[in-house]
């Protein structure tokens, strides 16, 4: 555990790569335009970040599919791309103080989960993968006496990984983790709010030995992303962000290549407390399961269903555990809530807020916190009835809206009546209505007397409905950056 004074010490004296990172080497834009990333919590600006331009993505691309094409990391034995993977992970490892600082001055998450979960994921995320791949092996089914069938696994080609701010590098690894260990050549696009650290550990890949032109990073605003959907020589676009960009780049798609597209878009799931649950422990999950990062959460429980005749001890102990979730300095250890990312989210929360206080009861919160020149936002609780905006809109900041509801079915219905299915939650003590109500919940992931993702990379994440397609982490994430071969022999 750090102080805060060595935390800013370290800052002082850290040199922040702001470069594209191309063809293995940092460089500046071909029209060598840049801009300014800011530090959330402070307002100070942490660098003048290189913004890619139309022949950075055209470079990139034509470099991808080169390496891509000459096989040499496509082409190598998986066990070789393993050593490789393995010893990027031991690096990034080494350098996980580094990469947790820059993650939290570049989003205002507290230092303490920038390490415990932002780099520690990603460091096991690139690990797990790199483990995996070397045990998977295709198929040879039974099929006739005169035939000879073998089902491969390939590489794509170039895989755009286009990410976005709230857990960046993690979000990233999610993506480019089982797209290198598959073979495949990939160019990484991260937020322009957030770009810093995918820049640094591109360097670090080069240090493990991927080679050149297989893992690049291309810093720019959403033209950049826009112009890597759209581009004939990209294979796949891997994607996390809203749901209104994803839907963009599906079009995309299907205006130029019909690339595959894996899409990991927005939610706003239904975390619901029955009148047997453990009610303190259900106040603690639901508190952090709508407050943690901020609320900047794809998964956030941002709509709590809770059984009418536990509502008055409920909301008590829900008041109690949330005010736990003060903002503070992001580069406090303990810090539970950091700063919203920037100005416009912000002010979009904000718009939220006050939208809510027309049509919702404030129960507390709702104020932005003063004399500060970040972005910080206190946790806000109201209760609402279903149908109110703050109840069906993500929100993405720490809003939580709690809504009553009397029977199962009333509880099911509501949870199920939104365009999203990201993740859902139950409390209860009844195991029978835990199973009977996660069956019926139209959502990727359900925790039971649980409210979190689990860093488990065996766990496959993703959504029903608008909430996205494929999934991230497990094995079924490898299979999304493979193409399947028959290949069929007569004897
Ligand atoms: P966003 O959609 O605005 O941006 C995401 C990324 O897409 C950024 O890198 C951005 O530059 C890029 N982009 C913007 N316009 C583009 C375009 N036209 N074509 C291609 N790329 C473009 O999302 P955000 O504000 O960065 O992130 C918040 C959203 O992400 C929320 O909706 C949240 O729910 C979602 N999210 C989902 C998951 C998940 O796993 N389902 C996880 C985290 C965040």
């Amino acid at each position: 555990m750090r102080t805060k004074a060595e935390w800013q010490a370290m800052a002082a004296s850290l040199v922040i790569e702001s470069r594209a990172f191309i063809a293995g080497e940092y460089v500046t834009s071909q029209n060598s335009q840049t801009f300014t990333d800011i530090n959330p919590a402070t307002g100070e600006v942490l660098a003048q970040v290189v913004a890619c331009h139309e022949a950075d993505v055209a470079h990139a691309v034509q470099v991808a599919k080169q390496q891509f094409e000459a096989g040499c990391w496509s082409a190598l034995p998986a066990r070789e791309r393993k050593r490789i993977l393995l010893a990027w992970a031991a690096l990034l490892r080494e350098h996980a103080e580094e990469l947790a600082l820059l993650e939290t001055l570049d989003t205002g998450k507290p230092i303490g989960h920038a390490q415990a979960i932002d780099i520690n994921n990603t460091v096991y995320c690139v690990q797990w993968f790199a483990e995996a791949i070397d045990k998977i092996s295709g198929d040879v089914p039974d099929i006739a006496a005169n035939l000879h069938a073998v089902i491969s696994r390939e590489p794509m080609g170039v895989v755009a990984a286009i990410v976005p701010w709230n857990f960046p590098l993690m979000m990233a690894s999610w993506k480019f983790a089982p797209a290198l260990a598959a073979g495949n050549s990939v160019i990484l696009k991260p937020s322009e709010k957030s770009p810093l650290t995918a820049i640094r550990v591109a360097g670090l890949a080069k240090q493990a030995g991927i080679p050149d032109g297989v893992f690049q990073v291309l810093p720019g605003d959403g033209s950049v992303g826009a112009m890597l959907a759209q581009h004939m020589d990209v294979d796949c676009v891997t994607f996390t962000g809203s749901t209104a960009v994803g839907r963009k780049i599906a079009q995309a798609s299907a205006s130029s290549n019909l690339k595959r597209i894996w899409l990991e878009l927005g939610g706003k799931s239904a975390n619901i407390v029955m009148a047997d649950a453990d009610l303190q422990a259900a106040a603690e999950g639901v508190a952090a399961g709508v407050f943690f990062n901020q609320g900047e959460m794809c998964s956030a429980g941002s709509r709590v269903l809770v059984q009418r005749a536990v509502y008055p001890q409920f909301i008590d102990l829900l008041e109690h555990a949330a005010k736990a979730w003060q903002p503070a300095d992001p580069l406090e250890q303990n810090t539970l809530m950091g700063a919203i990312i920037d100005r416009s989210q912000f002010d979009k929360v904000m718009g939220y807020i006050a939208v809510g206080r027309e049509e919702a009861e404030l129960i507390f919160g709702g104020e932005a916190v003063s004399g500060t020149a970040g972005w910080f936002i206190q946790p806000t609780l109201f209760v609402s009835s279903p149908d109110t905006k703050i109840a069906r809109e993500e929100i993405f900041g720490p809003v939580c809206t709690v809504i009553l509801f009397d029977d199962e079915a009333q509880a099911l219905q509501i949870a199920n009546d939104s365009i999203y299915g990201l993740g859902a939650g139950i409390w209860t003590q009844n195991i029978g209505t835990a199973y009977r109500m996660s069956r019926k919940l139209r959502a990727g992931s359900v925790w039971i007397n649980c409210y979190e993702e689990s860093g488990d990379q065996n766990l496959p994440f993703g959504g029903y409905k608008q909430s996205g397609n494929g999934r991230d982490k497990s094995l079924h994430a490898l299979d999304k950056y493979m193409e399947i071969k028959t290949t069929l022999l007569k004897i």
